[in-house]
């Protein structure tokens, strides 16, 4: 019988292995505030054009790289997070697949300029279609500027999967709402298309939370600390408004989606309350790296918990007793 299966071309390995880790200019940002996060910025300045389909840019003052370092940076499963197997099971970092740099040379026009400490001169280089097309020293401060422009240029299809800009920069804004959440000791100034959008100083979670998303109502702190797990975070006071609330979790400072927790905290409330439409929550799980699986999903939007049951029951027995509390003393305030 004939033989079918064959090698595929490193072009379509790209294609395919890109696609997995940038689905929309959010992905991409997502990603760029990831590294500059790891790199220990501590100014981030983003610069966005129409949605972040023409541009993505990210200034930050962190470690920079080298010139050598630079010219890897952008090939695949090239990273300086992790070196060994074991390494994979204590990630501290936000990044360590080496993956996005590639992923987005390979579906945009990317352009870095960095610098390190050790280095008078720092490096620009342009890179088209995975590869390096332009490389020039350049005079700048310790840090990275990375530029991510045209994305999806080479690839009509997936651009046209794009949605309308108020769709993508809500995504955008999305990712950003994240970061931002959990990296509170940054400044940030966030323009689109040259206007400002956000200046956000260094502040606690309760100031960012009431500054961003909850401006008059009122939160109710919650921390729970047991069998090393510490547990953190603000609930809203519900309400019958039909806006959706905001749903934030994260599992050591990285957002992730849990709909079997989520259904946990809603169910909290509705057993107390009837008639909420409208809830809130930022919750911070902190538990060992070891218990905590990132390697499951190439955006680590999901993630294996080894005591998510235990993890669920606390958070829902915390809420219950947040609200009965709160109930009992102020019960008006909870019924309208
Ligand atoms: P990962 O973050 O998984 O290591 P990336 O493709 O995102 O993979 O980045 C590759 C490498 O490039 C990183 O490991 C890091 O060494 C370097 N790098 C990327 N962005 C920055 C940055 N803003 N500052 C310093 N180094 C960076
Ligand atoms: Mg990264």
């Amino acid at each position: 019988m004939k033989d079918i299966i064959q090698f595929l071309p490193k072009k379509v390995i790209n294609q395919i292995a890109a696609g997995e880790v940038i689905q929309r200019p959010a992905s991409v940002l997502k990603e760029l505030l990831e590294n500059s996060i790891d790199a220990k910025s501590k100014s981030i300045d983003i610069f966005i054009r129409d949605s972040g389909k023409t541009l993505i840019q990210l200034i930050d003052n962190g470690e920079g790289m080298s010139y050598n370092d630079a010219r890897n940076s952008y090939q695949r499963y090239t990273t300086s997070k992790i070196k060994t197997n074991e390494d994979i099971f204590r990630i501290n970092t936000k990044g360590f697949r080496g993956e996005a740099l590639a992923s987005i040379a390979f579906v945009s026009q990317l352009e870095i300029q960095t610098k390190n400490k050790e280095n008078k001169i720092g490096i620009h280089i342009l890179v088209e279609e995975g590869k390096i097309k332009e490389q020039i020293p350049i005079n700048m401060l310790k840090g990275t500027r990375i530029s991510v422009k045209n994305i999806f240029y080479k690839f009509p299809a997936r651009r046209i999967f794009l949605k309308s800009s108020k769709i993508e920069f809500k995504h955008i804004i999305n990712e950003f709402y994240k970061i931002i959440l959990a990296h509170r000791d940054i400044i940030y100034r966030f323009y689109h298309n040259d206007k400002i959008i956000f200046f956000l100083k260094k502040t606690s979670l309760k100031e960012r939370i009431k500054e961003i998303f909850i401006k008059n109502k009122k939160l109710f702190p919650i921390l729970i600390k047991k069998n090393k797990i510490i547990i953190e975070g603000f609930i809203s006071k519900p309400n019958s408004s039909i806006k959706k609330g905001n749903h934030f979790l994260f599992v050591n400072q990285r957002c992730i989606n849990n709909i079997l927790l989520h259904k946990k905290i809603i169910h909290s409330y509705e057993g107390l309350l009837k008639n909420i439409k409208t809830v809130s929550y930022f919750i911070f799980i902190y538990i060992d790296p070891i218990l905590v699986n990132w390697n499951i999903h190439p955006t680590k939007k999901e993630v294996k918990l080894e005591e998510e049951n235990l993890i669920c029951n606390m958070i829902q027995q915390e809420i219950k007793n947040i609200l009965c509390c709160q109930y009992k003393v102020k019960k008006e305030e909870l019924n309208n």
